[in-house]
């Protein structure tokens, strides 16, 4: 493959066409490539197609990555069809000044942003670890990872897929849907903003305990919100998990609206948000109640960071946390 010969510099999506090309070559019987027009009514490539469709309503899940052994990988450039141009951005991109991948763009900017307001300036392994730990989820660690790469299914993931696709890079309003647009920039969809105020209010109870309030997250914010230090842990701990699950749930709602054609509307954006964090109180109940973290004095440490999270915002409710309802979960 051409490309491969020129070691993937600037292809894009080169790590899924890698995985293609190592199970193309693992594979036991002869495969042959035959260039077909698209939406011509090929028959496999109406079937690729079709699987193409589904799997874009399926959640972004970083277990479905395909890991390609070193030994398989071909992408070190092949010195014999150098020519001096791509010599030279190969030397570039050793540099590090033309990466193959949005995600350090992304991270560098997110960083600025972070650092601009106010924010100490931090390195991109302290983002990468900001997702990948606790209160982040799973789910939503993988929604931040495609984030971070610049690969979530939106606006300018549809830029190199041509024919009906070029039209899904536009949102209803007529802009190009990116991800800040879809998380805090359509005037369009009131929902998110509903969704982004039950999750303020639910935060603005830290500010009667004597925390600073918190306004609705700009993209770059929700983006970084791992990074977010208070000197309250509890309340550190509480503004992570809102954050996060909020950008999380307007993500999957938007999904249901362009994807599924669903229609969405405040009300069903805010009991979502306020529906997720509860489910989440409750798991955090379910943890501190297990016998090993009762019986080793290390974990209890761990317990009270987690009391404190919900503690002020259900105070009212006597007894230990005694304020979550018990069908959830
Ligand atoms: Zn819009």
């Amino acid at each position: 493959m051409k490309a491969e010969d020129m070691g993937w510099l600037g292809v894009p999506n080169s790590d899924l066409l890698q995985s293609a090309l190592y199970l193309i070559r693992t594979r036991t019987a002869e495969t042959y490539v035959q260039k077909v027009k698209a939406h011509s009514g090929v028959e496999g490539n109406k079937k690729a197609d079709e699987l193409a469709k589904a799997s874009l309503e399926k959640e972004p899940d970083a277990s479905t990555v395909i890991n390609v052994p070193v030994n398989w990988k071909y992408n070190g450039a092949r010195l014999a069809k150098m020519n001096f141009n791509s010599l030279y951005r190969w030397i570039n991109y050793l540099e590090d000044k033309g990466p193959t991948t949005r995600a350090p763009q992304i991270v560098e900017w997110l960083l600025e942003d972070f650092a601009a307001w106010g924010g100490r300036k931090h390195t991109p392994e302290s983002l990468w670890n900001s997702i990948r730990n606790s209160p982040f989820r799973r789910e939503v660690t993988d929604f931040y990872w495609q984030a971070l790469h610049g690969r979530t299914v939106c606006g300018p993931y549809f830029c190199h897929w041509g024919g009906e696709w070029e039209e899904r890079q536009f949102c209803s309003c007529g802009e190009m849907e990116t991800l800040q647009h879809i998380l805090n920039g359509c005037d369009d969809r009131e929902w998110v903003t509903k969704a982004w105020r039950e999750a303020v209010n639910i935060l603005g109870e830290l500010k009667a305990a004597g925390q600073e309030a918190f306004l609705i997250p700009s993209y770059e914010q929700a983006m970084t919100i791992g990074l977010t230090s208070r000197k309250k842990k509890g309340a550190e701990r509480l503004i992570k998990i809102v954050i996060s699950e909020t950008a999380f749930a307007i993500w999957k709602h938007r999904n249901a609206v362009v994807i599924r054609n669903e229609a969405v509307n405040g009300a069903r954006a805010a009991s979502t948000v306020r529906d997720v964090i509860l489910r989440r109180a409750q798991v955090d109940l379910n943890t501190t109640r297990l016998p090993e973290f009762r019986s080793r004095r290390h974990l209890r440490r761990q317990i009270a960071k987690i009391t404190a999270t919900w503690e002020n915002l259900f105070r009212e409710v006597p007894g230990p946390l005694r304020w979550i309802p018990s069908d959830h979960g």
